[in-house]
């Protein structure tokens, strides 16, 4: 069906051409630091770079999985930059940011997965910048998950998100190397660990998923007892990665919302081009304002 293939006109981005975009970049350069919205190819750059909105992407750029949706490179990363934790703590000093989102590249090299660079990182953004609330999206941490997460959840991030990005009958195209369960049970776990920090989770549409199957994703994350989900379109970065099967509406993406709010997420954010990071900074001032 090319008709539902074709990249629709809700898909509209603004240009990355402003001061803001600018200065935004020259940060992350003079701080040796790489953001997920550059590596991930996020089409919201324009956008939030102007609002100088950026989500930093720590342990490199270099990612040791190769998902069939994401744009990151794959191949033996470099060593662990010890500068990198004071670095993002003064990106979001300089940036001013109320909230920052923290990411990383999947480190299976690594003896704990890149878990003691997120401590180090929070460390330095509550030292730094103490009012800025802190959201960190991780891997799954693969069998190093347990000890990861009880030394990560001890850092105390305000919001705790991990992405289970589809549903579990695409795991084996689009997250091969990942376990749709493993990743409910890591989200599970933090909640167990410290019940006041928030958990998050997203998934993308438009990967061939059926919308049962969406209904019991969102069931299987309430289960877990996580608060908040983002859903958005996939697209497609390179024709290397998975086609998009499907563009969903923005319709759709609604009425996915509203079914979500009904099932009791604390914030539900679904449309064409959310994402994870996407507006978090005002949904979580929101929500605690309210
Ligand atoms: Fe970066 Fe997130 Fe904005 Fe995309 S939505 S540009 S990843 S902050
Ligand atoms: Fe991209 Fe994360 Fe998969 Fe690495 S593990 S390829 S960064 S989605």
């Amino acid at each position: 069906r090319p008709a539902r293939t074709r990249k629709p006109d809700w898909i509209r981005v603004k240009a990355p051409t402003s001061a803001g975009f600018a200065e935004t970049k020259a940060l992350m350069r003079r701080l040796n630091l790489a953001t997920v919205c550059e590596e991930a190819a996020c089409p919201n750059i324009g956008e939030c770079w102007t609002k100088k909105h950026a989500t930093v992407m720590i342990l490199g750029d270099t990612c040791t999985r190769a998902c069939a949706f994401c744009n990151v490179k794959t191949g033996m990363p470099r060593m662990v930059d010890a500068q990198e934790p004071q670095h993002v703590a003064d990106a979001a000093a300089e940036l001013g940011l109320q909230h920052i989102v923290v990411t990383s590249v999947d480190r299976d090299d690594l003896p704990d997965g890149g878990a003691s660079q997120f401590v180090k990182v929070i460390e330095a953004l509550r030292r730094t910048t103490p009012q800025t609330t802190i959201e960190i999206l991780t891997p799954d941490f693969r069998n190093k998950a347990e000890s990861a997460i009880e030394s990560i959840v001890t850092a105390r991030p305000d919001v705790y998100n991990h992405n289970l990005e589809t549903v579990p009958r695409l795991y084996p195209t689009i997250r091969p190397g990942a376990r749709y369960y493993a990743s409910l049970r890591l989200l599970e776990s933090v909640k167990r660990h410290d019940p006041s920090i928030f958990t998050k989770s997203g998934i993308m549409l438009g990967l061939g998923e059926e919308r049962l199957e969406v209904h019991q994703v969102m069931d299987d994350m309430r289960s877990a007892d996580i608060d908040f989900m983002t859903m958005g379109q996939y697209l497609q970065p390179t024709p290397r990665h998975a086609k998009v099967a499907e563009f969903v509406t923005p319709q759709s993406f609604g009425a996915y919302a509203a079914i979500a709010r009904a099932k009791g997420f604390l914030l539900v954010a679904s449309s064409p081009l959310t994402r994870s990071s996407y507006h978090a900074d005002a949904d979580f001032a929101r929500l605690r304002a309210a």
